[in-house]
């Protein structure tokens, strides 16, 4: 596992040294072996954080979790936009505050390896906006990363810190997925390669709710067709709605085919407006969950109850072997999505 530190480290120190000045480019096309790498595992999966005295930290694995919700990430600041220096320094207040990122996919399948005393919190992005993966062309026709667009800044901090592993789902669009129609291609396998998540956000930013069920399966499957047609293979298991509209047919909105692609959703998301429910309560809903707006007020607005509120907080036991709860939660746990952990009531 440090052998695989220390390659990603490496790796992180050539790429990031690209985005500077002078500009090195980064490979245009990833190899084969690039792509087969992995990020480093968390450092709460270390089988030395099980010696760890979790009662220290007061951990509730039934609190709750915020997934946070971007659209623009560039110049201005307002509700549906965040300047770009404000979105480093949520990503810096998140990591003070003992928050960690995870990807939407661990969070619902319960898959958090934390260390001890820290919260998960997962990063969305919707709409596949310019500033969420921009390359910038170099005179020798190579590109290099915008050092201020979303994905650079959350590598940027998995290089500051060794415990913030690269995170984030990209609720994309077609035709033109972050506005650059050159790359599509290799910011999504760049996006894989780096463990983010590619989620389905329809085909056109349709309004899922103004459609036939045929039309639904349609506007979904197509995303998902384009996804693969970049990515051979990848599966897309996530819908965020557009404009939060929900379809009458909930059936076409977890699965469906559609000129021979097919598509499954494990998990849909709302637009607006709390915290979302542990993947371990009983009243989480994977088709039904709830994102905190990631502006200038509703992010601040939930920092500051979780301060105030730390027994509403998500809160790890460094060790995965275990779900740890305070007792008087016992009768809110969902005993089936426990797993095989070991329930430890404190
Ligand atoms: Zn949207």
């Amino acid at each position: 596992m440090l052998t695989k530190i220390v390659t990603v480290l490496l790796i992180f120190a050539l790429f990031l040294s690209g985005c500077q000045s002078p500009a090195q480019p980064i490979d245009k096309q990833p190899t084969e072996e690039e792509l087969q790498e992995t990020p480093a595992e968390n450092p709460g999966s270390d089988d030395t954080e099980k010696n760890t005295d979790w009662q220290a930290y007061q951990p509730n694995e039934l609190g709750e979790v915020m997934i946070l919700m971007y659209h623009e990430i560039g110049t201005k600041e307002g509700t549906w936009s965040r300047q770009v220096d404000n979105f480093r320094a949520d990503l810096e207040r998140l990591y003070q505050e003992n928050y960690r990122p995870v990807n939407l996919n661990d969070y619902i399948t319960g898959n958090i390896n934390l260390p001890a005393g820290t919260t998960p919190f997962v990063l969305t992005f919707d709409d596949g906006s310019s500033g969420h993966l921009r390359f910038i062309e170099q005179d020798d026709g190579k590109y290099i990363l915008d050092p201020d667009c979303a994905v650079a800044i959350i590598l940027e901090m998995s290089k500051k810190y060794d415990d913030f592993t690269p995170a984030g789902t990209f609720f994309i669009y077609y035709p033109v997925p972050f506005r650059q129609s050159k790359w599509i291609a290799e910011k999504l396998a760049f996006l894989k390669k780096w463990g983010f998540e590619i989620g389905n956000h329809a085909y056109n930013h349709e309004n899922l709710a103004k459609l036939s069920s045929a039309e639904v399966v349609e506007a979904l499957a197509k995303n998902v067709r384009s996804t693969q047609e970049y990515l051979p293979g990848y599966q897309v298991t996530s819908l965020a709605l557009p404009y939060g509209a929900r379809a009458k047919d909930e059936t076409a909105l977890k699965s469906g085919e559609w000129e021979q692609t097919t598509y499954q959703n494990d998990a849909i998301l709302l637009v607006g407006a709390n915290p979302a429910p542990s993947p371990f309560a009983q009243n989480f809903d994977p088709f039904r969950l709830p994102r905190v707006r990631a502006d200038g007020t509703e992010l601040p607005r939930w920092l500051n109850y979780f301060q105030n509120h730390p027994e509403k907080r998500y809160i790890s036991d460094g060790d995965s072997d275990y779900l740890t709860i305070p007792k008087d939660l016992e009768g809110k746990i969902n005993k089936d999505k426990i797993n095989g952990k070991k329930l430890r009531l404190y």
